[in-house]
């Protein structure tokens, strides 16, 4: 298990007696940690780092053995955009092309539909998958609608799950006096509007919504989850749930990639052994290299023979 240290959170709130759930996050080294492991230009780490940062937050309710996952697939250079999520809080998540790259937009901003396209946003919820107690997956789709991933996340949660919600989504990049480029901040906020609210409730949050500043503004600033939530809920008063850090890790290891090459074919292994002296495996999620050494391909080997 790859463990890095972070100090992001994530809140769950209701407001508005329930008829309204939300949530909120700094992500700021969560997607640091993505866009280093996975070299990402400027674009695609805003893409990355959104697609991670929505993740979470529409993970946020999801119990012990749930996991989600979301993919975003395009015709766009990008090549499509995969993320995980669990209930420890912990996502996990990479692109086809982390070089992707296009000018900025006329207002500055990255243009991350440019590098998207044309596609689907797929949703896949499952439980017990590790245990073995696996139940059939509940899987959602629906085209992408703007690709700005923020939009394509809330037309998911109200065309697909009937949930109409408002989601915000930022990545800030900047670059230090030497030219060298690091995430300044990241977060966001997905507010769900639940049977029953009021149309009342519905006017406040969409003019609180449209009042609020960028979410990364108000990250460099200082704020907090429960900052971003009170500044997109406007004066609306909510309850906190549940506050969890959350963070970029993965589940890949050594031994995992040890058995990976175990289960492989013999002739296989026997061509890796023969042409490359050993075997190098690189996990998509976390861009981590594993190598094997002859020894231990000759090891797997013997053993194959002896079962
Ligand atoms: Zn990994």
């Amino acid at each position: 298990m790859n463990d890095f240290k972070n100090s992001d959170t994530m809140i769950r709130a209701t407001a508005a007696d329930d008829t309204v759930r939300c949530m909120a996050a700094v992500t700021t080294a969560t997607v640091a940690e993505a866009v280093a492991r996975h070299q990402t230009s400027n674009t695609v780490a805003a893409a990355l780092g959104r697609t991670l940062t929505g993740t979470l937050l529409l993970g946020s309710t999801l119990k012990e053995l749930d996991r989600l996952t979301i993919q975003i697939v395009g015709d766009g250079d990008i090549g499509g955009i995969t993320a995980e999520t669990n209930a420890a809080g912990i996502v996990r998540g990479y692109v086809r092309n982390p070089d992707a790259e296009v000018p900025l937009k006329a207002t500055g901003k990255f243009d991350v539909s440019g590098i998207i396209g044309q596609g689907m946003f797929y949703v896949m919820r499952e439980s017990g998958y590790d245990l073995g107690l696996y139940r059939e997956p509940y899987r959602g789709s629906v085209p992408i609608t703007s690709g700005e991933i923020a939009e394509d996340f809330a037309y998911y949660m109200t065309q697909s799950e009937q949930i109409p919600s408002a989601v915000m989504l930022g990545v800030l990049m900047r670059a230090n006096d030497g030219g060298e480029r690091f995430v300044e901040a990241a977060g966001g906020v997905m507010i769900q509007i639940m049977p029953g609210a009021s149309d009342k409730t519905i006017r406040e949050i969409e003019e609180a919504v449209s009042r609020t500043p960028q979410t990364t503004t108000l990250i460099r600033a200082g704020a907090k989850p429960v900052d971003l939530l009170r500044t997109a809920l406007g004066g609306m008063e909510f309850e906190v749930m549940e506050e969890r850090e959350v963070r970029f890790a993965c589940s890949c290891s050594y031994e995992r990639a040890v058995s990976l090459i175990s289960s492989i074919d013999r002739t296989e292994l026997e061509a890796m052994l023969r042409e490359d002296a050993g075997a190098k495996l690189t996990c998509h999620f976390c861009n981590e290299t594993y190598c094997l050494n002859e020894a231990t391909l000759e090891n797997i080997l013997r053993e194959t023979v002896a079962a």
